[in-house]
């Protein structure tokens, strides 16, 4: 499947506590991610269109549609499986990490689906608040960090404008249609990003746009990724990475796959360093 990841760039490791964005489809076709496991992190699984089978070793057994918001917590570590119904749906969405904070990253799992959130509409924009708050409106989705993250559709042309937290950063992404932001186009795809201290940014659409907004107040601690782990060291990192290879009780185990299960890669010959933000990409 065709998946585009935007986050974490060599340039941009993170955006508040959002540290990994992968925008898959639009594309008919299945979806089969069989177990495995995650560490210190959430999950957030926002599909457009189809319908995906999620399980996972709390025992949350959902189907994510689209509509309704995805939220797994790992803690100290979870697994859990992601299997689309029916292969001939068209898939199209995104998953998002977000980067929990040393005071909850070793905490327990969790798991929310929510199928109310939020929205704002105001003339031809419609916003669907999936973290944190926008224009008064406020998601029950559980973060652990100041946090946003925002579904944008513009309808009709004009310009529209959306108040920000100045203590935030921001990044927006165009998934379809045509967008200027505060007086730059900005082609589909990569992200735009916004440092903090700006108290809105504007939008002017000419046939419409289908946005991404996220932000959140820059996260400090220093992340060691690799595979589906996040940790602070390159030990941590090595002893997940064995845990879920002597399938230890840290990860439980998601019913339905019987043994099947996806490993882990080898570790890479180098050690693990954290990611460090080299510049600041985009306008201030
Ligand atoms: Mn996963």
């Amino acid at each position: 499947m065709m998946v585009r990841r935007t986050l974490p760039h060599r340039e941009l490791p993170t955006v508040g506590a959002w540290c990994f964005l992968d925008h898959f489809g639009p594309e008919r076709t299945a979806m089969n991610v069989l177990p495995h496991p995650h560490t210190g992190l959430q999950t957030v699984t926002w599909p457009f269109s189809g319908d995906i089978h999620h399980r996972d070793s709390l025992g949350s057994d959902v189907i994510v549609q689209p509509g309704a918001l995805n939220l797994m917590t790992s803690g100290h570590g979870v697994a859990h499986s992601e299997v689309s119904i029916d292969k001939s749906q068209m898939l199209h969405g995104l998953q998002l990490w977000v980067a929990l904070p040393d005071s909850v990253r070793d905490g327990p799992a969790d798991f929310q689906h929510i199928a109310e959130l939020p929205v704002v509409a105001n003339g031809g924009m419609h916003a669907t608040v999936l973290v944190g708050d926008l224009l008064g409106q406020h998601s029950p989705a559980v973060t652990h960090t100041p946090l946003l993250g925002a579904e944008v559709r513009l309808a009709q042309q004009g310009t529209y404008e959306i108040p920000l937290a100045e203590s935030f950063e921001h990044a927006l992404m165009l998934i379809e249609g045509d967008v200027t932001v505060t007086g730059q186009p900005l082609a589909a795809g990569p992200l735009r990003y916004l440092a903090e201290g700006r108290s809105s940014v504007e939008f002017t659409t000419t046939n419409g746009a289908h946005l991404l907004l996220i932000g959140g107040e820059p996260f400090e601690e220093e992340l060691v990724m690799w595979w589906n782990f996040i940790g602070r060291t390159h030990e941590e990192i090595a002893l997940a990475r064995s845990g879920w290879e002597n399938a230890d009780v840290r990860f439980g185990h998601v019913l339905g796959h019987g043994d099947e299960r996806i490993p882990a890669p080898a570790l890479p010959g180098v050690h693990l360093k954290p990611r460090r933000r080299v510049s600041q990409s985009g306008e201030r």
